[in-house]
């Protein structure tokens, strides 16, 4: 049977992240990272905002915010340093009412906790640097960027290649035994059945972490993180963009996402979403009975920052899927990374949750893991 020092189930952004990361530093370490899709990256790592996070809302002292932070540094480097498409273009916050006005303050303030520095703006300053969009208020981030995030991966992919790393797409992970020294691996590859071993067995399947996690034999299912899928769409605006900054509303206090925002992507266009509806099984339909209420919502949440919306631009275009660790209508959850010191089981590291900033953080949530998996 072959045998392998780390395997890796899932080739979205935190695996092929994981990939770099691990060759990187153990040069002699033999890693396969298995993929079910024919292609990197199908998943939730291309239906997001492509946008690099500052960092700006999560709680203090959070894997959210202490890995955005580290994460965004990385991401940008690693971009200037292999040419990845991105632009720090920065992001305006804006205030519509007096209500809003008193939350910028306080927005202001978490964000200096996780170190991220905002300005404020006052309407005429607003009005200088988005002269299309309404504002009372608002709050300037400088740091927050767009990424070409299959430019990213493909990048993290052939730079773990070169490193050494096997990369196995078609390849489904169906189970895992423990064994003495690790665990038993069974795929299924387009050739049948395939099983192998592995000292390290990585669980970063994105919305299939917790199936996976069922299928390791050893694994008490009081370890097996519950999902509650939330899907966000989003309309394309078929117009030359009115913004140059990504705008987004100040997020209201039951708001699921950060609110329906305005994104650029690298070739200027703009999109609107996502916003946030639970659903109960993986469907990324959008064409679902909702279309035309969710529409009349989107025009009404975008009018409130930009009035002049011509609505019949924007067009149905694409909806993701956040695997959150929260039910509706309850807080927001961190991410949770598993390892032996949780679940007792060596070798072993589930990742749960990796919603946003799940891009932003990809590098130095594969600094985080990378560094366990050398105490195994
Ligand atoms: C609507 C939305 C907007 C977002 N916007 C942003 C943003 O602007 N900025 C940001 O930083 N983050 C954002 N995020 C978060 C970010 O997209 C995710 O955190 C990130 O993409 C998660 O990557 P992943 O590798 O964990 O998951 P995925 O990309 O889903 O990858 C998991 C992979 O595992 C594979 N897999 C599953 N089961 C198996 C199996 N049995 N065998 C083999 N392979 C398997 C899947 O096919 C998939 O390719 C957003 C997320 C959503 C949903």
């Amino acid at each position: 049977m072959e045998s392998f020092d780390h395997c890796i189930v899932g080739a979205g952004v935190i695996g092929l992240a994981i990939a770099y990361k691990l060759s990187q530093k153990y040069t002699n370490a033999k890693i396969l990272l298995i993929e079910s899709h024919p292609q990197f990256g199908c998943e939730t790592s291309s239906r997001n905002s492509e946008v690099i996070h500052a960092g700006i809302y999560y709680p203090e002292s959070s894997l959210k915010a202490t890995l955005c932070h580290q994460g965004k540094e990385q991401v940008y480097d690693f971009c200037q340093r292999y040419n990845v498409p991105h632009k720090k273009i920065g992001k305006l916050i804006v205030a519509t009412n007096q209500e809003d006005i008193s939350t910028l303050e306080k927005i202001k303030n978490n964000a200096a906790k996780n170190s991220v520095a905002l300005t404020l703006l006052d309407q005429t300053d607003c009005q200088k640097l988005e002269p299309q969009v309404t504002a009372k208020a608002g709050l300037y981030s400088a740091t927050t960027g767009i990424i070409d995030s299959h430019s990213y991966m493909q990048t993290l992919l052939t730079l773990a290649q070169q490193q050494g790393v096997l990369f196995s797409p078609n390849t489904k992970f169906l189970q895992a035994e423990k064994k003495n020294n690790g665990f038993k691996i069974t795929l299924n590859t387009q050739d049948g059945q395939y099983q192998l071993q592995c000292r390290s067995l990585i669980n970063s399947a994105g919305l299939q972490a917790p199936n996976i996690a069922n299928n390791i034999d050893a694994l008490d299912i009081k370890h097996i993180a519950k999902y509650h899928y939330c899907r966000g769409h989003y309309f394309s605006y078929q117009s030359r963009a009115p913004f140059s900054h990504l705008i987004y509303p100040v997020p209201s206090k039951n708001t699921v996402g950060l609110g329906i925002h305005a994104t650029l992507d690298m070739s200027g266009q703009v999109r609107f979403g996502p916003d946030a509806q639970y659903i109960d099984s993986i469907d990324y339909d959008f064409n679902d009975h909702n279309q035309a209420a969710r529409k009349e919502q989107f025009i009404a949440a975008i009018k409130q920052y930009y009035p002049d919306l011509e609505s019949h631009k924007l067009q149905p275009s694409y909806s993701g899927i956040r695997p959150k660790l929260s039910a509706a209508g309850e807080a927001a959850k961190d991410f949770m990374i598993q390892t032996d010191n949780d679940h007792n089981i060596a070798g072993l590291i589930n990742l749960f949750g990796i919603e946003s900033p799940g891009l932003t953080a990809s590098l130095s949530i594969a600094d985080y893991v990378t560094n366990k998996v050398g105490h195994l």
